[in-house]
């Protein structure tokens, strides 16, 4: 019988229930897959071409005392306050990194091992030896308590050994990689705060990870996982001491900053320190990216942290706004200029007097404004149209386009002198697939707002959700994935989690993102087809004419399972809520003699 792409029953069922989707210490299973033998096994060392891998990710062995004196010359020269942020936000990456290679390398991992397999992680790249005291989390509810020993932390011996003790915990990083594991696994921001640690004199560090929710004081938290170099600002420009800090906020009342930027990858921390390098000063900035990634954003951020902070910020999107009226719309325009024009008005540059005035699609402007433009930069002059005198003009230009502006020179569309005066300070906004780190920030920052301007209560995401964001191109980028947050949250149900089909059309995603978030032949072109009942599904996947035999989907399921556990029965039997005996009685039932051949998956299917 020819089937188009079958999944596995064990996933089929575990789509349909939620026999993997909570975990919790009392019923952890130490011989489940990734243990440590098989983590250590990811890690290769290449000498003779100067390599070190784990899994297909770069890695480096460094010395600690090296670190110790980076992170020493970082507090001295930032403040402790500073090297904080940036070494918790160094360390998220590099959680959320080892979260990438364990989703990659064990889709079908129970989720329980699937989340301490960071703590191994974590204990095997010599950060810190990780006990668990007890951890609880259920996806389906979005909630996660767990809370660990950490030993030897190389972090605290460096803090140690150029501070001494003090009354702050240092184990920055670790706190930063904690976080990025759990909350890129976990597909909501999860923070871990350490509440005793060795710099304070403690002999152990303790930390415990909660849903940023959970936590009634987290803002001073996230206030690490905040690319602000913005603090720099505050002490220079006292217009800034308001700024809304970059990431994830407990949200206003009101649905928050439309325009906030989130994030803490290194493309977007880079970003940032551009951004706050130039805002203090006056020149003319070029936003470039694709569209999507931005730009408007990062325009009223930088206008919002520099010294015209409290005058007008002004947008026009270029190539909005007809050719015949880009002129008027930017200049103002004269009483009786043209038919139409019956009174005087003043245009964009005039109302951002004193302020910045952000010109989206730049290179859709016509040549005849281009040279206006020109002389409105150069000269800070501009005239209405129609008008003969010349008003003096205070703005901030900042600039923004998705078209290469070199290429449009040479072809003739741009004026090369307007290029380069915009081009002064070009900052390059990398599109989200270049950022994927950022994708668990953005979702919990999207799913929050969203919800609170819908009022909508939704628990989160399903790991295969989380899975098919962090696989997908993102094309129209974080415009993109906000919408298909947007689209997720009316389409699932209070008290659920958001499932891939609620997001995605079947056609947006390619097979191999179906087959690696495990949802290929699931997802059904009807957006609310999701999780179906399991009945449904088995029905769908055999065909209306076969019976549905349950001695053999039962000898399937067992199967099928032992073959995704790799042969542990062990593991297999509490997958399945058995006992190993139980389960290896079942197995033993079902292949005794006069057995039925049972309806095998087509090869290559299970596990
Ligand atoms: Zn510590």
């Amino acid at each position: 019988m020819a089937k188009p792409s079958r999944i596995s029953l064990a996933e089929m069922a575990r789509q349909s229930g939620s026999m993997l989707r909570r975990g919790d210490s009392a019923h952890f299973d130490q011989g489940l897959p990734p243990t440590l033998a098989e983590l250590t096994e990811s890690l290769f060392f290449s000498p003779g071409d100067g390599r070190i891998w784990m899994n297909d990710q770069r890695m480096l062995l460094w010395h600690s005392s090296a670190m110790g004196h980076l992170r020493r010359e970082l507090i001295d020269t930032l403040g402790l306050d500073r090297a904080r942020g940036l070494l918790t936000r160094a360390g998220y990456v590099a959680g959320a990194r080892d979260a990438q290679l364990v989703r990659e390398r064990w889709p079908e991992g129970d989720a329980a091992a699937v989340f301490m397999a960071g703590t191994r992680l974590h204990s095997l790249e010599g950060a810190v030896k990780v006990t668990p005291l007890s951890f609880d989390f259920d996806i389906d509810r979005g909630t996660y308590e767990g809370e660990f020993l950490w030993e030897h932390s190389s972090e605290d011996d460096e803090h140690i050994s150029a501070y001494g003790l003090g009354t702050e915990p240092a184990c920055w990083s670790q706190i930063g990689y904690a976080t990025g594991y759990v909350t890129s696994l976990f597909g909501q921001l999860v923070v871990f705060r350490e509440v005793e640690c060795r710099s304070m004199g403690a002999s152990v560090c303790r930390v415990v990870g909660r849903h940023a929710a959970a936590w009634s004081d987290v803002s001073e938290d996230l206030r690490y996982l905040q690319a602000r170099d913005f603090r720099s600002l505050a002490e220079t420009s006292p217009a800034s001491a308001t700024v809304v800090p970059a990431v994830v906020q407990p949200v206003a009342p009101d649905g928050g900053d439309r325009h906030e930027i989130v994030g803490a990858s290194s493309a977007f921390n880079s970003a940032c320190h551009q951004l706050a390098r130039v805002a203090r000063s006056q020149a003319t900035v070029l936003f470039t990216g694709e569209s999507g990634v931005g730009k408007e954003a990062f325009a009223r951020r930088l206008h919002r942290i520099s010294a015209r902070a409290d005058k007008p910020f002004l947008a026009v999107n270029c190539a909005a706004i007809p050719e015949t009226l880009i002129e008027s719309e930017l200049f103002g325009v004269e009483r009786g200029a043209y038919t139409g024009a019956s009174s005087s008005r003043p245009g964009r540059f005039e109302r951002a007097d004193g302020g910045t005035l952000f010109l989206d699609e730049i290179g859709t402007l016509s040549l005849v404004s281009q040279g206006k433009l020109l002389r409105a930069l150069q000269e800070s002059e501009i005239e209405r149209v129609g008008g003969t005198r010349t008003l003096r003009v205070d703005v901030r230009v900042v600039a923004a386009t998705n078209v290469d502006l070199q290429a449009e020179v040479r072809a003739g569309r741009f004026r090369e002198d307007l290029f380069y005066r915009l081009n002064v300070f070009p900052i390059h906004l990398p599109p989200l697939r270049e950022r994927r780190d950022d994708i668990p920030l953005l979702m919990n920052h999207f799913l929050r707002r969203e919800s609170l301007r819908h009022g909508r209560q939704l628990t989160g995401f399903t790991p295969r959700a989380v899975r098919a964001m962090l696989h997908y191109a993102f094309p129209g980028n974080i415009r993109e994935l906000q919408n298909l947050i947007e689209r997720g949250l009316i389409s699932a149900e209070d008290g659920a989690p958001i499932d891939v089909a609620h997001m995605f059309r079947r056609e947006q995603l390619s097979e191999e993102t179906l087959l690696a978030i495990g949802a290929q032949g699931t997802l059904s072109a009807k957006p609310q087809a999701s999780p179906g009942t399991l009945l449904e599904t088995l029905r769908q996947q055999l065909g209306p004419s076969q019976p549905l035999s349950l001695p053999a989907l039962e000898h399937q399921l067992l199967q099928e399972t032992v073959a995704a556990c790799k042969g542990n029965l062990a593991a297999a039997a509490r997958q399945l809520g058995l006992t190993r005996a139980q389960l290896a009685y079942r197995l033993e039932r079902a292949a005794a003699p006069g057995r039925r051949k049972p309806r095998g998956s087509p090869k290559g299917d299970a596990g």
